[in-house]
């Protein structure tokens, strides 16, 4: 199996995951409204609900299995090994 063995997704031991990314979507939108004058408030709006997900419920920390489709939560620290094994993959290439 290539990739990082960090998270596994528990519904089919699949390494291939990575973010929801629900988060990073609201700021999408929250920079796409923000082009225009009247996008402003809107863009607030976005902008707010992006700090929400990001701080209160931790999107970072959900992931989603590209093989199954599964969600799941994992904590701080696996998420932090995680990510340097995908850097460290990267360095290597
Ligand atoms: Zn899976």
């Amino acid at each position: 199996m290539k990739g990082q063995q960090i998270i596994i997704c528990p519904n089919c031991g699949e390494n291939k995951v990575k973010n929801s990314g629900i988060g990073k979507m609201f700021l999408w939108f929250a920079v796409i409204s923000a082009i225009t004058i009247i996008g402003i408030p809107l863009a607030i709006v976005f902008f707010l609900a992006w700090i929400f997900v990001r701080y209160v419920q931790k999107d970072n920390l959900r992931m989603i299995c590209m093989q199954c489709k599964h969600m799941f939560k994992v904590d701080e620290s696996t998420y932090d090994r995680y990510k340097q094994a995908l850097n460290n993959e990267l360095a290597r290439k």
